[in-house]
């Protein structure tokens, strides 16, 4: 069914830009004010899996267009994510008492566990928040495939898209004001319209596996809350 009720397990997508606060690295402001909203989804008994993008430092197609060779860059990219996972992880460790556990797509014992998806599944279970760092380990995928898979992986309801603007519009409402919001619309319709919900690998893993995704607005406060308890904001793509 794609009524909106609250979920059991989601998978929440968190871009890295917001990570930076608008720079390069972490911006701790942001990272805590995440993490606060992340504590209140576990209070509320929600099984919460965090997907965190690595745009605040770099992305492998802004090197690659700088003479880098496409895949190191993307390496490079995908060991940036793994910063902001680091971040998140001490925030909601230390300011909230919250047992976390980064899994990294790419090997390295000493920062994260590797990703394990029984293991994540079991974490899950302990009411641990999981966070995946890495990506999918592989260059030229994005952490929105990443979230995408992992989401149908470990069988999240949903993924939870955090975005800067609160939903899915007819057009982009930044250039077009009579843009009208969708509160629902179906994977089918999101392409025939030509919209942008994630990068096409990453949509169409989900269309073609029925993952609900739910496009919201990080920036307003509780939302994250909001968007776990199935509340009717943003925009819900499903089948
Ligand atoms: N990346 C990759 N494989 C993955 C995930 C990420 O190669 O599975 C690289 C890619 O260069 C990407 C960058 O890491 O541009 C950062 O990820 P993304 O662009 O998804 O971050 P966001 O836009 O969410 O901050």
């Amino acid at each position: 069914g794609d009524e909106y009720s609250g979920y059991r397990r989601v998978l929440l997508k968190l871009g890295g830009e917001m990570f930076g606060g608008g720079s390069v690295g972490v911006d701790p402001d942001v990272v805590g004010t995440v993490a606060s909203q992340i504590a209140d989804v576990v209070a509320d008994g929600v099984e919460v899996a965090v997907v965190i993008g690595g745009g605040n430092f770099f992305r492998g197609a802004e090197l690659q267009q700088r003479g880098m060779e496409r895949a190191r860059g993307d390496y490079m990219s995908m060991l940036g994510t793994v910063m902001n996972c680091l971040a998140l992880q001490d925030f909601l460790e230390r300011e909230h008492e919250i047992d976390t556990r980064v899994m990294s797509a790419i090997t390295m014992g000493q920062v994260a566990e590797p990703y394990i998806p029984r293991r994540a599944m079991r974490h899950l279970e302990k009411g641990r928040v999981v966070i995946f760092g890495a990506g999918t380990g592989m260059p030229y995928f994005s952490t929105d495939t990443a979230a995408a898979q992992r989401a149908l992986e470990i069988g999240a309801e949903v993924v939870l898209m955090a975005k800067g603007v609160d939903g899915v519009y007819t057009a982009d409402p930044k250039t077009t004001p009579s843009a009208e919001r969708f509160e629902s619309i179906t994977h089918r319709e999101v392409l025939e319209r030509g919209l942008k919900v994630a990068d096409s690998t990453a949509f169409s893993l989900c269309m073609d596996n029925h993952m609900r995704i739910l496009v919201f607005n990080l920036l307003e406060e509780g939302n994250i809350a909001r968007a776990a308890g199935g509340a009717r904001i943003g925009t819900l793509v499903s089948t």
